[in-house]
């Protein structure tokens, strides 16, 4: 059976029994049957806790064995009513009197204790129970039992307001330290209430020695109905066991304690109103309820300060877990300010440092930005836990070098900054020096011998500068540093910052340049040394704008790489060469070189563009150079890979790839044999100035016999007179390329020059 329908059933046959049933009974068969009631409450309680397993099983178990006294003294009753334990108390009485003690002690156990401590709770109990004494007193104990002038048909029903007294202070405990009342809990002070009620009816019926039989309904049957309540409470499910952190309402408290301080003295104060009227007044009537009144207001004052002291243990632990909830704020900023891989200041505490340090209305010293040249690549080469051991050891190397007052922080990526407050001029540059000069040596790091240089860019410090602005001036000064050729540093000048203008400037001007098609292409020829014939054209990219001259590409290549336009105006030009070429190819089977960016060759679909350029221009794959720089290649990483692949592809399809400017870059010559190329382009800085200048035709010469030992075609760029011509002849250069043979022209002026050529060969 479901356990609600169970409680029904037996709510409805218990009241039917004690109701009903009973007082139908006659005398004897009442008391039997109350005796079974009793019983079924006691199997009901057991079965709730076995059931429901409520939160304070002993509390219940308590319950159960109350409600067992109580169902065993009307059957002692009915069947030996004679029995006596001591003179002039029955078993019966005897058996009803332990009942009291088990239950109080249930109703003790029953309260989970909440915010309240075990201390506020006996004083509660305390005071609830002197107030029921007071109450008993007065009420009953002094006007039936003192004043009385003849002896008790049953004296144990003396000990039943005192007895009561107990049990109602325990119920009323309960309310008081539960913060959460549930329905067990409101059952079980109902049945207290009836109990209780019973009692003072009993009472009264055998102090006003009114006859008991006919009564018991009234008496002993409420008695067991309120084990019956006890039982059903017990049958209904526990709800959760309560929050410890869950606390009495203000208000109950509150109220309960009125009442409990009004009624010491009311009724002192009727009792003496009473025993005046009856000229009775004897002082233990008075003695008794003062002294019992006094107990409740020192218990009431132990209770307040037992309160206080736990609002003041409230405030220490709310104090305690707000410091640490600050402690533990002020770590996790401290997380957000540092680096977690070198535990060194981030850009915001750097930021702040800085601000502090601008705003003295004097402020000599500087910031260096230092970033690693080669980082990189020694994080797409190795690995990024390489890369991480690097910035550690490097880290580790310039912590050294400071001095009190001043920091390192790590901004970002590969980049650190170091901030010396009070560093004069003379003394910025050394210290600067020095950074640069413990870098260089080489870094240990997971077994790699790893060579990094750094660059810095210096920003002298200036009173009520802006954080912001001073970082990002260092920011120009390293720039600086890089594009004059790292490992070195650049102090801050307002001009880089006219020339991050111009750069700026220069990105949207190129990006119009690039939509108004304001780009050409310029040719000039390369001549096989020999016949001085033209054999192919460089494209050369040439900016126009409206009504001016043409610009050169050295004043906007660099700023195309940055922007990454250069993707665009590359593929452009690709095409535009192809396109144009085209047909002296066909006509007179000449070749076209064209320039392509690093970046380009790190998109991939560079082959891809490439292929569709020659198909779309009808131009076949062995008329087209591509020329790059040798950085491409000897740089390590996805990049460089990605590159090999597309000049690899583009070979096999017939492609040339030519090294442009060879000898400006590594001059480590041993690369050369294993890449895909084809021409060696020697820059024009080997041209000797003049005649008598052998050291520089010694170079051309091992330049040109490497690049035939290496079965790779010689192309000499620069050629500007009939003397270098001449040498480059006897030192067995194939080609070459310069203004003796003709500056780079538009298109128009190339297919004249190949006209007249053919003219003259044919002439
Ligand atoms: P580069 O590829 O080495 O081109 C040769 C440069 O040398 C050209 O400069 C050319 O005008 C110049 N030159 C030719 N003969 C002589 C000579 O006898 N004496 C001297 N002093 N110079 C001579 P230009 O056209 O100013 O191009 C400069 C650089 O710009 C090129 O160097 C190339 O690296 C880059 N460039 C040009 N067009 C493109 C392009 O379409 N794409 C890319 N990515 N780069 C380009
Ligand atoms: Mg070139
Ligand atoms: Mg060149």
């Amino acid at each position: 059976m479901r356990l609600p329908a169970l409680r029904l059933w037996w709510l409805i046959a218990a009241t039917l029994l004690i109701v009903v049933a009973a007082p139908a009974a006659g005398p004897r068969g009442e008391l039997i049957l109350y005796g079974l009631a009793g019983t079924g409450a006691v199997t009901a309680v057991l079965v709730g806790i076995r059931v429901n397993r409520p939160p304070r099983p002993a509390a219940w178990s308590l319950l159960a064995v109350a409600a067992g006294l109580g169902a065993a003294a009307p059957v002692a009753w009915a069947l030996a009513p004679a029995v006596l334990i001591r003179p002039g108390i029955t078993l019966y009485d005897a058996l009803f009197l332990a009942s009291y003690p088990t239950l109080a002690a249930g109703l003790a156990l029953l309260a989970e204790r909440s915010g309240t401590s075990r201390w506020a709770g006996l004083t509660e109990t305390g005071i609830v129970l002197c107030t029921g004494v007071v109450l008993a007193w007065v009420m009953l104990y002094d006007p039936y039992v003192v004043d009385r002038d003849h002896p008790l048909s049953s004296p144990a029903v003396v000990a039943y307001p005192f007895l009561d007294a107990l049990v109602t202070g325990l119920a009323i405990r309960l309310i008081v330290v539960q913060a959460r009342l549930t329905r067990p809990h409101l059952i079980v002070l109902a049945a207290t209430l009836l109990m209780v009620a019973s009692d003072v009816r009993y009472f009264l019926q055998v102090t006003r020695d009114e006859p008991i039989e006919g009564n018991l309904l009234l008496s002993v049957g409420a008695y067991l109905g309120a084990y019956v309540l006890i039982s059903i409470a017990a049958l209904h499910p526990a709800g959760p066991h309560q929050d410890r952190a869950a606390t009495v309402s203000t208000w109950r408290t509150l109220a309960l304690h009125i009442v409990l301080v009004l009624v010491g003295p009311i009724a002192t104060a009727y009792a003496l109103r009473r025993d005046a009227a009856l000229h009775e007044l004897d002082p233990a009537d008075l003695i008794v309820p003062l002294t019992l009144t006094a107990v409740v207001a020192v218990l009431l004052v132990v209770r307040m300060a037992l309160a206080t002291r736990l609002a003041e243990k409230q405030a220490a632990t709310v104090g305690r877990s707000l410091t640490e909830q600050a402690a533990l704020q002020e770590s996790m900023r401290q997380m957000a300010l540092h680096d977690g891989l070198t535990g060194l200041p981030h850009r915001g505490l750097l930021e702040e440092q800085l601000a502090l340090v601008s705003a003295a209305s004097e402020c000599r010293g500087a910031l260096l930005l230092l970033d690693l040249d080669g980082f990189k690549d020694v994080n797409d080469r190795l690995g990024h836990t390489v890369g991480d051991e690097l910035l550690l050891a490097v880290a580790d190397r310039l912590r050294p070098l400071l001095g009190p007052g001043e920091t390192l922080a790590r901004p970002g990526g590969d980049e650190f900054a170091i901030l010396l407050p009070a560093a004069g001029a003379a003394e910025v540059k050394a210290r600067a020096d020095a950074v640069l000069t413990a870098l260089r040596r080489p870094f240990d790091v997971t077994g790699h011998t790893l060579h990094v240089t750094a660059s810095i860019g210096i920003r002298r410090l200036e009173s009520r500068a802006r954080a912001d602005e001073l970082l990002s001036d260092a920011d120009l000064a390293l720039y600086a540093a890089k594009a004059a050729g790292k490992d070195r540093h650049e102090l801050f000048d307002p001009r880089l910052r006219r020339e991050q203008a111009d750069r700026i400037r220069m990105v949207e001007r190129l990006r119009e340049a690039l939509e108004a098609d304001e780009f050409t292409v310029h040719y000039q020829p390369i001549v096989a040394l020999r016949s001085g014939a033209s054999i192919g054209f460089e494209a050369l990219v040439r900016w126009t704008p409206p009504g001016q001259p043409p610009i050169g590409p050295d004043r906007f290549i660099p700023a195309a790489e940055d922007s990454g336009l250069i993707l665009q105006l590359g593929e452009w030009v690709l095409r535009r060469a192809c396109a144009e070429a085209g047909p002296w190819h066909r006509r007179y089977g000449t070749t076209i070189a064209v320039n392509v960016s690093p970046r380009q060759l790190a998109e991939p679909y560079f082959a891809d563009r490439v292929r569709q350029a020659l198909a779309d221009s009808d131009l076949p794959p062995h008329a087209l150079t591509i020329e790059i720089t040798e950085g491409v290649l000897v740089r390590s990483g996805a990049h460089a890979e990605l590159a090999l692949a597309h000049l690899t592809e583009l070979r096999a399809d017939g492609v040339r790839v030519a090294i442009d400017d060879f000898g400006t870059g590594y001059s480590s010559l041993a690369y050369l044999r294993d890449l895909p190329i084809d021409i060696l382009k020697i820059d024009k800085s080997f041209m000797p100035n003049d005649t008598s200048d052998a050291q520089q035709a010694a170079m051309v010469r091992a330049v040109v016999d490497l690049a035939r030992s290496l079965g790779l075609t010689t192309v000499a760029e620069g050629v500007e007179t009939a003397h270098h011509a001449e040498l480059l002849r006897t030192l067995g250069c194939d080609r070459g390329q310069g203004w003796l043979f003709g500056r780079p022209g538009p298109p128009a002026a190339a297919a004249l020059r190949l006209n007249a050529e053919t003219t003259v060969t044919v002439g």
